[in-house]
């Protein structure tokens, strides 16, 4: 009876250090506190002096640290598999034990030496697939006596306690090394996309400027060109006229160029501009008028429904209808003048406007390419132009949270332009 009461409160004070060391192991999600712990509580359980406790790495069982007698002291030492006792553990997956250290085949003597070990009991952490996370090793009992079976199956019951938390611990790690690494790439993303910005205000500078200081020779080599032409007629032979017509063309293909780089470089500030109600009316006047001299080339004729105001910077109206009219004279049909109808209708908050020509139409499966920057459909030697128009139409009404699209029966059939913009105040 005696023997029986002693026997249950061994077992007592066991199953409650046995559940110490567990919520000690899962207190923490630093491997090195975790192992730190695991080691220290596996002395006491059985009474050991020292030992040391480390985690399987690809070159073998790494420890950092050997615990003796309460004090901590340096060992930087790894077992690859198959050396010592760590390393036989990767092999077999069960506990190690030896309790005559100096004829032990197995144990690495020097280490013996080194740290007075005369008996050892290594135990392995399994993980859920049976893989090996780590190890942990006793070494002397302090009653000078042998390990026992007993001591082995309590440590692999610290040893399961242990799997657990160094799972987590490493999963832990894992999710932290991965933030850190999202973190770092999202630095250098937002580094790179200063650069860019930089690169892309530059040039954005240097279109503008070019296009605005090549605005006035272009119009000189134009004008001029067309004085001499008046003053010489009589006296210019046929060859004399075509060279000068070839100016004249040159000039004029230039002239549009630059106007399309300027708009380009201009595009960059829409973003800034205040969103006022634009009157729709002076936006499409002053379109026609800037487009005046295309309109009367080509004879034009341009009809307008009632068009109301729309919440957006009249110059972005202004912009969307000079390209868009622009664009019906230029894609025009050979036999016939152009016929350009624009009109208007309400689509929820937004107004939705149509620009719709009689011109050399759009196949179907370029109907979005055209919108892309420097996309160009017609762009043989006939129709000058350098395919950002549209791109900077699309951008403009994104902008404003509208859309741009376009439909057309295909070649010789026409185009409508349709595109949304917020409805203006009160309407
Ligand atoms: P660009 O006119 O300078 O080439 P855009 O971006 O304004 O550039 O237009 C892109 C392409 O879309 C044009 O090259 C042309 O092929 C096609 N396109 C635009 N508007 C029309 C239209 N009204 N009719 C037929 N094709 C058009």
């Amino acid at each position: 009876m005696l023997v029986d009461l002693a026997q249950s409160n061994r077992e007592e004070i066991d199953a409650q250090s046995l559940l110490r060391i567990s919520q000690q192991l899962n207190s923490t999600l630093d491997t090195d506190l975790l192992l730190d712990s695991l080691i220290v509580g596996a002395l006491q359980l059985v009474g050991a002096e020292s030992g040391c406790s480390g985690l399987r790495t690809p070159g073998g069982m790494v420890c950092r640290r050997y615990f003796q007698s309460g004090t901590v002291l340096a060992l930087e030492y790894c077992w690859p598999p198959g050396h010592g006792l760590p390393g036989w553990l990767i092999e077999h997956k069960v506990p190690y034990l030896t309790n005559d250290a100096l004829s032990d085949t197995q144990i690495v003597h020097e280490l013996c030496k080194q740290f007075g070990v005369w008996s050892a009991l290594s135990t392995p952490i399994l993980g859920a697939d049976e893989e090996v996370l780590g190890f942990f090793e006793v070494h002397n009992k302090k009653d000078g006596a042998g390990f026992t079976r007993a001591d082995q199956d309590k440590l692999m019951a610290v040893s399961h306690s242990a799997a657990i938390a160094i799972q987590n611990a490493i999963a832990y790690r894992k999710i932290k090394q991965t933030e850190e690494a999202l973190r770092k790439s999202e630095r250098e993303l937002s580094r790179a996309n200063s650069v860019l910005r930089r690169a892309n205000a530059d040039l954005e500078q240097f279109a503008y400027s070019a296009s605005h200081d090549l605005q006035e020779p272009i119009r000189n080599i134009s004008i001029y060109g067309e004085i001499l032409a008046h003053r010489y007629r009589q006296s210019l032979d046929a060859k004399g006229m075509e060279y000068l017509s070839f100016i004249a063309e040159g000039a004029r293909r230039m002239e549009m160029l630059v106007k399309d780089l300027l708009a380009y470089a201009q595009s960059a500030n829409f973003e800034d501009m205040p969103a006022d109600t634009a009157d729709t009316g002076a936006a499409l006047e002053r379109a026609l008028s800037n487009l005046s001299m295309a309109i009367g080339e080509s004879n034009a004729k341009v009809t307008c429904g009632k068009l109301p105001d729309v919440r957006v910077p009249e110059l972005h109206l202004q912009h969307l209808f000079q390209n868009l009219i622009g664009n019906a004279i230029k894609y025009r049909k050979e036999e016939e003048p152009p016929r350009i109808q624009i009109s208007a209708g309400r689509n929820g908050e937004y107004w939705l406007f149509s620009v719709c020509d009689n011109g050399i139409g759009i196949p179907t499966e370029y109907k979005e390419q055209v919108f892309g920057m420097f996309k160009r459909l017609h762009g043989n030697g006939k129709y000058s132009g350098t395919g950002i128009g549209l791109a900077i139409c699309q951008k403009v009404v994104e902008r404003h949270g509208g859309r741009i699209w376009v439909e057309s029966g295909g070649p010789g059939q026409g185009s409508i332009f349709h595109f949304t913009l917020p409805a203006g105040a009160g309407e």
